[in-house]
């Protein structure tokens, strides 16, 4: 069967969650058994989000093939349990390299080239050979930002030729605000935004209409009216807490049935123990109960808390997975910049444990160790990521192995002892984008150690975004000192894995958050939550 698209546009305003709604949808579909993947457009003129601030962007999300890509392919993966690769991102930085390499090139000789129709032709060649590669039934296509703007006006007419040439099902997201003073659901805002979408050519055949409260009958009919839809084909997207829930909701309203009809896919069935298995997750998530475990995330960029979207995910997670209610309690590192251990304490009062996630840059970074410090010394589990591990290394050295002054030289190039280093291969890069040591790295766990008992294995495969690593020069004192080393790459050369010996306390230069699916916590966050509910899982034990 030739591949069929669904594009996913917002025409309103950008933040509704379109992602999740791609993501959602490819549920569906791939509970249809069709093999269904999004790919994603962002309309920026940097190459990736590699560059970019986790405060302008969310988060990074690191793929396995070393792809930095847009937060949204965390949900994809998620919601679907696959590894994307980077072709599923596209972005006007990567297209418009490409169409600029190729008419150096010659490619376009003895003319102009235009926006129309050689970039919206390269855009369609590329979608094309990406289906036909990845032998796709359905493509989701999700255009980043909102219709009407400069950014991705071409990728949008580009979509519009697509749909000339093979099947393709639009869908847009909207927004409906409800008048607190009223208590009535407004649909112009909508309308209005419908007509600049038809304008650039293109006519829904749904409408996904995201709000606070379930979208009521009056203002279904009025979208439907003015789009020129049937009611069924306006569906209620209104928050509710739970998006693993949300495939489920759209199938109740005989989404999925509609929607197969319109790409003309018939003879497909609905997987039940795949229905079921999501239907069990989502009820357990939306449950709580449970002991409640409170976890204090000490980082850089609480302000947005999309800058962690990943550690959020694999936390809920591990929560489902130890049957705990997991109550967040996001604190800014600075906060805690020359406190005293009593200051301290009082800020972390009542969390059960203490997670350091990933992040780049000097500031903050002292009350993050300060977090460290009061973990270690009031034995409560402890979990660093990437920049966690790294500054557990540093609270280590400073605090224990008496190593006056340790730093990382990302932040004291001049630091009497730099525990943490910049990496030898990083040492003559000058370009930034996309040169960390990035994707998925094995490393080799020493048994005997919580990291080994966690994994259960003993090659861990993890996906990786850094430019500093333990130095090994410090390797044999710290290890004196009792820092445990409990996993190196399986060569030995860089260390992946640091842990405290008396209670849970483990760093790892890795993400794990970006390989923790639902029902497949990523295994250091799984033992992590375990210990703060007071019932850690030894190797075979559990
Ligand atoms: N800034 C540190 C490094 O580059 C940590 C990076 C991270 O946390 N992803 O090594």
């Amino acid at each position: 069967m030739p591949t069929k698209y669904v594009v996913v546009v917002g025409s309103l305003l950008s933040g509704l969650g379109k992602g999740i709604v791609t993501a959602s949808i490819s549920k569906i579909l791939s509970m249809y058994g069709l093999k269904a993947r999004p790919l994603k457009f962002d309309g920026y003129l940097n190459y990736d989000c590699g560059t970019m601030n986790p405060y302008r962007h969310g988060e990074v999300f690191v793929l396995d093939d070393k792809g930095e890509v847009d937060m949204d392919f965390g949900t994809y993966e998620r919601f679907l349990d696959v590894n994307m690769t980077m072709d599923f991102s596209m972005t006007g930085g990567k297209l418009f390299g490409e169409i600029i390499a190729k008419e150096r090139r010659g490619d376009f000789l003895g003319r102009d080239v235009q926006i129309i129709p050689n970039m919206t032709e390269l855009i369609v060649g590329k979608i094309e050979g990406i289906a036909e590669k990845e032998g796709l039934d359905v493509m989701l296509i999700e255009v980043g930002g909102t219709v009407g703007d400069i950014e991705n006006s071409y990728f949008i007419e580009a979509v519009r030729q697509l749909s000339l040439k093979h099947k393709t099902v639009f869908v847009d997201v909207t927004y409906v605000p409800e008048l607190s003073t009223v208590g009535e659901q407004k649909t112009k805002p909508t309308q209005i935004a419908l007509r600049s979408l038809m304008q650039s050519g293109i006519r829904p055949d749904f409408i996904f209409c995201r709000s606070e409260h379930p979208v009521g009958q009056p203002a279904r009919r009025k979208i439907a009216m003015f789009a020129n839809l049937d009611e069924n084909r306006v569906i209620d997207d209104h928050d509710t807490g739970n998006i693993y829930a949300m495939p489920l909701n759209f199938m109740k309203q005989g989404f999925d049935s509609v929607l197969l009809r319109d790409l003309d896919i018939s003879g497909v069935e609905l997987d039940r123990a795949k229905l079921d298995g999501l239907q069990r997750y989502a009820e357990a998530m939306g449950q709580g109960g449970g002991k409640e475990v409170s976890v204090a995330i000490v980082g850089k960029y609480i302000d947005l808390h999309d800058s962690y979207a990943s550690v959020k995910e694999a936390l809920v997670h591990s929560g489902v997975a130890n049957s705990v209610s997991l109550k967040l309690n996001w604190v800014e590192s600075e906060e805690l910049e020359g406190k005293s251990r009593e200051e301290v304490a009082e800020r972390l009062k009542g969390s059960d444990c203490v997670l350091v996630p990933g992040g780049f840059g000097k500031r903050g970074i002292e009350g993050m160790i300060n977090a460290i410090r009061h973990a270690r010394e009031n034995r409560l589990p402890f979990l660093g990521l990437c920049l966690g591990m790294q500054l557990m290394t540093i609270e280590y050295a400073r605090n224990v192995a008496g190593l006056e002054g340790a730093n990382s030289s990302e932040f004291d190039v001049d630091a009497p002892h730099r525990v943490i280093d910049i990496m030898e291969d990083q040492k003559s890069i000058e370009q930034k984008g996309g040169t960390m040591r990035l994707g998925s790295w094995p490393a080799r766990l020493a048994e005997g150690t919580r990291a080994r008992a966690a994994y259960n294995a003993e090659i861990a495969h993890e996906r990786h975004r850094h430019r500093y690593e333990f130095n090994n020069a410090y390797r044999k004192r710290l290890e004196e000192a009792g820092l445990v080393i409990s996993a190196t790459t399986p060569d030995g050369g860089i260390v992946e894995i640091v842990e405290w010996k008396d209670h849970f306390g483990v760093g790892t230069q890795a993400h794990p958050e970006l390989k923790s699916r639902p029902e497949k916590p990523a295994p250091l966050f799984d033992a992590f939550i375990a210990s703060a509910a007071g019932s850690e899982k030894q190797a075979g034990v559990r």
